[in-house]
């Protein structure tokens, strides 16, 4: 890697450049590490860089230099990287020394303005936080770039930092070079082990001042224009990227402490830091400095006469015992700082600044309100670093912040967000790839924002294709918080505040087989009669029914599943009508069911119109209607439909990416294998608690039932409350359901693991005890 290039004469360049390129060109040398580097002025005024590199190159990390810079020329950051200029033919790495085994290759690059920062001592905030931010665009527009040649190890690896600690014998002075020991030490056991953690891909791997760029017209403040030199790209820990300007851009600065805050703080901004990298940051800043250190003692050695080499390295040193003398208990928490992620608000200033300036009929979970500051898979993380596993949250079905689906969200939103009057493969993608999830005929989709917006949609739907407002729900349903919804849910338009259902509403009996009028084996069948017998007393009335719309398994009603042959005889029964069949899926698709993608399939039904929403875009809001071309035709009155944010490009992607992961996690499949460890559970320990009355499910939608008294049903609801607030102080989130506040629900995370299953089980199993005992 030291080998210095072999010099050409600039008349040699000259005859190459003309020859391959057909550029006339004036040259100029330029300093270069591995390369030898001319800039050339062509006599149009066109500026280049001829790269000629070292004899014996590896060809193929000069490709992936090359094809990297061409990802990025499509990427918000053409403008900021050097573009490949292929020779005249169409060549991008050109051949020198033809008969030679370890044969040189040119690459003509395109010429970037701008100073490099290194010779810029005027560095304001703004233009580090600048730098940081195009530091993690450029992560995010080579998240989706690899190539063989990244692979390789490489002495610039930050993370394989401690593996060069044979490279600190160079280091003449002891008290130095124990410094640089030392922190190698703390590098292998804090860093290390740690590594599997942390997202890896194609970072550049060298922000240091002399690869960026900056300009400062008419003597304003100075702005990046420029990141430069791809020669140490490298597939490692995406963290690298930041850590490594730091390294290097606060070397020799009064303020390196500031300057480094700040180019986190535009890091973050974009593509936010996760807790573990936030942690391992100060060690990777440090881990640079000694990897640059080491080299440059090396080199010194083995090459006393390659300036370049040297370049910084007293500085480097002086930064290096500053940092050293600076306990890292400061800096980690001065990194959350920058990231404006440290813990500022106590609860209670929360709470008196919601109570004055939030709406307040919005209850808050838990008499004692927990301040979640993170989540991760099926965790979330309070202000006090206390870990609960969240059993109840089934919008983040993929896991909170799951990588790829924050990738996908992050990757986005830094190239297009915008609406859907433009086409964009997206949309495209996305619309093919929902609907093959269901069967025919349900092949149309529209794309909304909430739960709410779809099932009010799925409403007007209905209603322009049947004719009529006319409706049967199911009691105690919940379907969204718009008036349209409101009214036809008994949930809230039948509890306090509302205003009772809709004339056009008919509310249907729940098909609770368990509390219900209806129990046994036919309860599905007599519950059907219900609705069968609701749609003639409609019809006989004048008033036939136009739709039907139930949640395929119901959740505010209970976590109750509908008994079998129930869905079959209403949609039966409603259709015979004139009417259509609407299936609420909002919480309950996406293979929550285990057995099915969508939970209707389990009931042998297929609806008229589905609606989606919480998990479809793991906490991203974003919802959709799908329905068959026939009701969709009937749609098109001449009245547009127009979403501003429906089916937006950055939701598209979102949401490809949620497909993306149950698929490749096989999260539907384990999501029946967990609900039935958990039925299985619940059953075996019910005989033991006078407390569980039923208990019932379909894959990860599952439902306890507790009562005092098995005969008269009498809801045990403070029972049912104490155990959440019991299950919660055990580090497990869980709620209660149902017009009785008697069921604990669980729906978790689809990421949820069988040793989560095992540890609930037994948790609730000894709090039960614990509940029972006090009674
Ligand atoms: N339908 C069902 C079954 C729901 O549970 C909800 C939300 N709890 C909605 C619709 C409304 O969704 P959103 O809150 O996204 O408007």
């Amino acid at each position: 890697m030291t080998e210095t290039a072999s010099e050409m004469a600039i008349e040699q360049v000259r005859r190459l450049v003309a020859d391959a390129w057909g550029l006339d060109v004036q040259i100029e040398n330029l300093v270069g590490f591995a390369d030898s580097n001319f800039r050339l002025t062509a006599d149009d005024g066109g500026q280049y860089v001829l790269k000629l590199s070292p004899p014996g190159t590896s060809l193929e990390w000069l490709q992936c230099q090359n094809s990297a810079t061409l990802h990025l020329t499509t990427s918000p950051l053409a403008a900021l990287v050097p573009r490949v200029v292929p020779t005249r033919g169409g060549e991008v790495l050109l051949r020198l020394d033809e008969e030679s085994e370890h044969p040189r290759w040119a690459r003509l690059m395109t010429y970037l303005e701008g100073t490099p920062l290194a010779k810029v001592t005027k560095r304001p905030p703004l233009l580090l936080e600048e730098i940081g931010r195009t530091l993690a665009q450029l992560d995010f527009a080579l998240a989706d770039f690899d190539h063989p040649g990244a692979h390789r190890e490489c002495f610039w690896d930050l993370t394989t930092t401690p593996n060069n600690a044979h490279f600190a014998t160079y280091i003449d002075d002891p008290s130095r070079r124990a410094l640089v020991e030392a922190h190698l030490q703390r590098f292998a056991t804090r860093v290390t082990p740690r590594l599997s953690e942390l997202e890896c891909a194609v970072i550049h791997n060298d922000g240091n001042d002399y690869n960026l760029l900056v300009s400062a017209p008419d003597g304003g403040d100075p702005h990046l224009t420029g990141v430069i030199d791809f020669g140490d790209i490298l597939h490692t820990a995406v963290v690298a990227e930041i850590a490594i300007s730091c390294a290097y851009l606060i070397v020799d600065r009064d303020e390196w402490w500031d300057d480094a805050m700040h180019l986190i703080r535009g890091y973050d901004s974009v593509r936010p830091l996760t807790r573990l990298e936030r942690d391992l940051l100060p060690d990777l800043i440090i881990g640079r400095i000694c990897a640059s250190l080491m080299f440059s003692s090396y080199g010194r050695h083995s090459n006393p006469d390659n300036a370049y080499l040297q370049i910084s390295e007293a500085p480097m040193w002086r930064q290096l015992e500053r940092m050293a003398m600076d306990d890292h208990s400061r800096l980690a928490p001065a990194v959350d700082t920058a990231c404006r992620r440290a813990p500022n608000r106590s609860i209670d200033q929360i709470l008196s600044i919601r109570e004055r300036h939030v709406g307040r009929n919005l209850s808050v979970s838990y008499s004692e309100p927990l301040k979640i500051v993170r989540g991760e898979s099926q965790y979330l993380i309070d202000d006090q670093g206390r870990r609960f596993l969240d059993l109840v949250n089934n919008v983040c079905h993929v896991g909170h912040c799951h990588p790829h689906v924050v990738a996908a969200g992050q990757r986005q939103m830094a190239e297009l967000n915008t609406n859907t009057r433009y086409l964009h493969d997206n949309l495209a993608d996305y619309a093919l790839k929902l609907t093959v999830t269901f069967p025919d005929p349900l092949s149309v989709c529209f794309f909304v924002c909430t739960g709410t917006e779809a099932n009010d949609l799925a409403l007007r739907l209905a209603r322009t294709h049947s004719g009529t407002r006319e409706i049967i729900v199911l009691e105690h349903a919940y379907h969204g918080h718009s008036p349209s919804l409101i009214e036809i849910g008994t949930y809230k338009c039948e509890g306090p505040g509302g205003e009772g259902l809709a004339e056009h509403a008919h509310a249907a009996p729940l098909p609770d087989p368990y509390r219900g009028p209806h129990r046994g084996g036919d309860a599905g069948a007599r519950y059907g009669n219900e609705v069968r017998a609701m749609v003639a007393e409609l019809s006989a009335a004048g008033r036939p029914p136009g739709a039907f719309m139930a949640e395929s398994l119901i959740g505010c009603g209970g976590q109750v599943i509908p008994p079998d042959g129930f869905m079959p005889a209403a949609f039966q029964a409603v259709r015979a009508a004139g009417g259509v069949c609407i299936a609420d899926e909002v919480q309950v698709g996406f293979g929550r069911a285990g057995s099915h993608f969508w939970a209707f399939e389990a009931l042998d039904v297929v609806p008229d119109i589905v609606t989606l929403g919480k998990p479809i875009g793991n906490g991203h809001p974003m919802a959709a209607v799908v329905t068959t071309p026939e009701i969709a035709a009937s749609f098109v009155t001449g009245m547009e439909y127009f979403n501003t944010f429906g089916g937006n490009p950055v939701s598209c992607a979102i949401g490809l990416a949620v497909l993306e992961v149950i698929e490749s996690e096989g999260l539907q499949e384990h999501a029946r294998v967990l609900g039935e460890q958990f039925l299985d559970g619940f059953r075996e320990m019910a005989p033991r608690h006078r407390l569980i009355g039923d208990v019932r499910g379909l894959g990860l939608f599952l439902g306890v039932e507790l009562v005092r008294d098995h005969d008269t049903l009498e809801p045990a609801d403070t029972e049912a409350s104490a155990a959440i607030d019991a299950m919660r102080n055990r580090g497990f989130l869980l709620s209660t359901d149902g017009p009785l506040h008697n069921v604990l629900k669980i729906k978790p995370p689809m990421v949820l693991t069988a040793e989560d299953v095992a540890a609930v089980l037994e948790n609730v199993d000894e709090v039960l005890d614990e509940i029972e005992a006090r009674r």
